[in-house]
């Protein structure tokens, strides 16, 4: 079933992370379902992203929970990848950095969106897709 929070906001994360190509484009959405753009503040945004942690915590301000952790992947698929699972997890232990949150995953090719999957953490180190989103351009 597609998630509410995904039918409702998903023109506004594909026309986000299109706009960020060939870097990679990041975001979050809150508990309320709210989609905010970030910056891609990674020294290299073509093959990974980092998110201003302010922006997390101005979420608290608000008093809402961070829900999914939006980004693209450029010219490459919609996978969790160990960098993916390296920036979720607590190195060590491996488990959750945010516990109950989910990640969303934008394969964006040629500057078009072109498949969407959702990752929730499993067991340790591991996170399995929950809801899946093809389309054709
Ligand atoms: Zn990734």
């Amino acid at each position: 079933m597609t998630p509410t929070w995904f039918a409702a906001n998903w023109p506004q994360i594909k026309s986000w992370v299109e706009s960020q190509y060939p870097h990679e484009g990041c975001g979050l959405v809150t508990e309320r379902g709210r989609w905010i753009a970030c910056d891609n503040t990674a020294d290299s945004p073509r093959t990974s992203y980092v998110i201003d942690p302010m922006r997390v915590l101005e979420l608290e301000t608000t008093g809402e929970a961070l829900c999914v952790i939006v980004h693209s992947h450029v010219d490459a698929d919609a996978y969790f990848s160990d960098e993916d699972i390296a920036g979720a997890t607590f190195p060590g232990t491996k488990s959750p950095a945010f516990p109950g949150v989910d990640y969303l995953v934008v394969s964006v090719k040629h500057k078009k969106a072109d498949q969407a999957k959702l990752f929730r953490f499993a067991e340790v180190g591991e996170f399995e897709c929950v809801f899946e989103f093809d389309f054709l351009n």
